[in-house]
């Protein structure tokens, strides 16, 4: 379920729920394939938005006979299979996410610029998401919040001021490290 906030009067926030993907197309019942495109569509039933998933096929005949004026929103989209994405192997960003966990809880500034350069690419991999940035009142260094989508919690990163050769310099580093890992694990 993805809740949405609406705000039905200025002051009363109004809990929206909308279904989640459905599995098949709800005209011809056949089964989505995953990454398969498809088309959803959003009604409005009350204070409830109904959604509904065609296949491309059925796309075409009921969008046209759907009236508009019920019609919240449709758009294109892909179908995303829980049991593909679960037996997706994490290898790929595994090693990184854990060295970036091995690296915040050493202190110095190579442990300090390794977590901060896996923390970008983790970001950059969509495993992290950036939530914002703060001043630590103790230190007066700028810290990053990062998502951590994996474990679901956050993480604290403190933002070591590379200068672009170091920055290099530990990507150097970090290439070197998950190259390793890698033959370690080929070799498996
Ligand atoms: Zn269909």
């Amino acid at each position: 379920m993805v809740a949405l906030t609406t705000f039905s009067d200025a002051r009363k926030p109004m809990e929206i729920q909308i279904q989640k993907e459905s599995p098949r197309c709800v005209a011809c019942n056949k089964p989505f394939a995953h990454d398969q495109k498809h088309y959803s569509l959003l009604k409005i039933d009350g204070n409830n938005f109904l959604r509904e998933d065609y296949c491309e096929a059925c796309w075409g005949e009921h969008r046209g006979s759907a009236t508009d004026h019920d019609i919240y929103s449709h758009w294109e989209t892909k179908y995303h299979d829980p049991a593909v994405a679960r037996a997706t192997p994490q290898e790929q960003f595994m090693p990184l996410l854990n060295l970036c966990y091995e690296s915040v809880t050493q202190t110095g500034f190579d442990a300090e610029a390794m977590a901060y350069v896996c923390a970008l690419v983790l970001r950059r991999q969509k495993v992290f998401r950036f939530v914002r940035e703060e001043r630590d009142e103790a230190s007066g260094r700028n810290v990053l919040i990062f998502a951590d989508k994996h474990n679901d919690t956050q993480m604290r990163i403190v933002d070591p001021q590379l200068t672009e050769s170091q920055l290099r310099e530990v990507k150097q580093r970090l290439e070197t490290h998950i190259g390793t890992l890698k033959e370690e694990t080929d070799e498996q």
